[in-house]
């Protein structure tokens, strides 16, 4: 019922010539593997425009990593939801745990920037997650189940919004909770979205893991029954690695 999401972020790599990995991707995705998954790559914000280009056709979505939560304004540097999506992305990760620790994002900023997604007729992709510390003192369902609460936009829908489960500790680490672990949060993430928005919107919302998925562990955490996809790093930036992750799906 819930159509996996395989989402790559490419955080601040890639330059024109990355879009060579782009374009390999989109010659993987076959009208088959469409069928049962959707995709969606976020490039830096300066390669938007001619990734949206070359993505033409082949199914594959372009989102942007952040975005300002004002529609426009004295904000030097940053950029618009309406500014994202006139330069082609139709998603925007917000919240990710580096924009968190590097910039101090909080929940507060993390939803106002969801709603500005949302206004602009694009997908928000909200993540979420504990540090290590925070889950080796039994605390990560508490906090994400308050990053949840505080992040989410009221009323939200499947067709709005993505939560990603990203545990900090697991981002570029190689590192991943245990299996049991994560079909225990993404779980108890659903639990939580039906407190807020009712358990048939909630049953719709997509629940992504991101944290080290790589091809040889893809399988067995996208298998999990509240598991919609991944939010992928480092392998997303290999066509080879990305596409193994999306035939998982
Ligand atoms: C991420 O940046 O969202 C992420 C999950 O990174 P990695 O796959 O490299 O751990």
């Amino acid at each position: 019922m819930r159509k996996p999401l395989i989402a790559g972020n490419w955080k601040m790599n890639g330059l024109r010539a990355s879009l060579l990995e782009l374009s390999g991707m989109a010659r993987a995705f076959s009208p088959a593997l469409r069928a049962k998954a959707d995709m969606l790559i976020c490039p830096p914000t300066t390669l938007l425009f001619p990734a949206a280009a070359s993505a033409l056709g082949s199914g594959i979505a372009i989102g942007a990593q952040d975005c300002h939560a004002k529609e426009s304004g004295a904000h030097t540097g940053d950029l618009s939801a309406a500014m994202l999506f006139d330069a082609g992305a139709s998603a925007v990760i917000v919240g990710h745990s580096e924009r968190r620790t590097d910039h101090g994002e909080t929940d507060a900023d993390v939803k106002a920037k969801a709603e500005a997604v949302i206004a602009q007729g694009m997908l928000a992709i909200i993540c979420v997650g504990e540090t290590k510390a925070q889950r080796e003192a039994g605390k990560a369902l508490a906090v994400v189940a308050k990053q949840v609460r505080g992040s989410m936009p009221a009323n939200a829908n499947a067709a709005q919004v993505v939560i990603a489960y990203e545990p900090v500790w697991a981002i570029g680490t190689g590192l991943t909770p245990t299996i049991h672990d994560i079909a225990e949060i993404h779980a108890d993430i659903r639990k939580n979205l039906a407190r807020l928005l009712g358990k048939d919107a909630a049953g719709k919302i997509r629940i992504l893991y991101g944290g080290s998925v790589k091809p040889s562990n893809a399988k067995e955490i996208l298998a999990l029954t509240d598991v919609d996809g991944a939010l992928v790093g480092g392998a997303s930036l290999k066509a080879a690695d990305f596409m193994a992750i999306v035939e998982a799906a």
